[in-house]
């Protein structure tokens, strides 16, 4: 499916009306309140970042791999599809996954999410607010006339304000509802110094980085039509969550070309006449 909305007049393959999401009782998802798992929050910051984005799938959903070259570490964010590519890329960097996150669950984001999990072992983490999407799987795959991709337990859940910590990094995340209603963000913040350091070793990951899922795309936002999706939510979400963020912060969305949040405030026309 589309992700972003298009400007009026240049719509994309039509797809039917978007169905409604039914009950399946036949997938095994776990239940909404387990605690969100704290991976391993070190005190050390990461120096260095491997972090590749591969386009995968008929959609070409942005799958970010981000690792640690020094513990050899990584964090995988929407693997909606083409799992051998980003088993190839990690086992290149020789890097150990240590969590999977779904940013949402649409198909072309969750589609890969069993094959990586079985090969790699990596509890897979969303926002619990998206399970019902995500027991849809079959009828997402229906509605764009694809084959259902294979689906599997959901080992945790993410909440506004959890940290997801691998090697040397911790990543906050940031409930940002609108496009689905457990849409998130995941912020990497730049490793700023310690109060009272000389600053020698300050900013050694120079640039925040925002992995936005279908939430704020280069020019554009997440489209709303979409099951649980919200105008007034998505722009609230971008406005007091994203929008605040430092305006260097990369910008990495779930399709098409990275931003910073400056560009994005500056000249995004959906956020600029707000
Ligand atoms: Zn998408
Ligand atoms: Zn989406």
């Amino acid at each position: 499916m589309a992700a972003l909305q298009q400007p009026s007049g240049r719509r994309g393959k039509r797809l039917g009306a978007v169905p409604k999401l039914g009950e399946s009782r036949d997938l095994m998802v776990a239940k909404p309140g387990r605690d969100s798992p704290m991976l391993y929050c070190g005190k050390r910051m990461a120096e260095r970042l491997i972090h590749e984005i591969l386009p995968v799938g008929m959609l070409a959903c942005n799958c970010s791999i981000v690792g640690d070259p020094e513990t050899g570490e990584a964090l995988v964010i929407d693997p909606g599809d083409e799992v051998e590519r980003v088993l190839g890329l990690l086992a290149r960097h020789k890097l150990k996954v240590l969590a999977i996150v779904s940013t949402h669950a649409h198909i072309d984001h969750v589609g890969g999410l069993a094959k990586l999990h079985r090969a790699t072992g990596a509890p897979v983490l969303m926002h619990a607010d998206d399970l019902d999407l995500y027991r849809a799987l079959p009828l997402q795959a229906r509605w764009l006339g694809v084959e259902p991709p294979e689906t599997i337990e959901v080992d945790g859940f993410l909440r506004d304000g959890d940290d997801v910590c691998w090697g040397g990094f911790r990543a906050r995340v940031l409930h940002t509802p609108g496009h689905s209603r457990g849409s998130l963000s995941l912020y990497l913040p730049a490793d700023l110094p310690e109060p009272g350091s000389d600053g020698v070793k300050a900013l050694r990951l120079a640039t925040p980085r925002l992995f936005a899922g279908d939430t704020l795309f280069a020019g554009s936002i997440g489209r709303t039509d979409l099951w649980g999706g919200s105008l007034d939510d998505i722009l609230r979400s971008i406005h007091q969550k994203l929008l605040i963020l430092p305006e260097q912060t990369i910008v990495y969305p779930g399709h098409g070309p990275a931003s910073t949040i400056g560009e994005e405030k500056q000249s995004n026309p959906f956020l600029v006449t707000r």
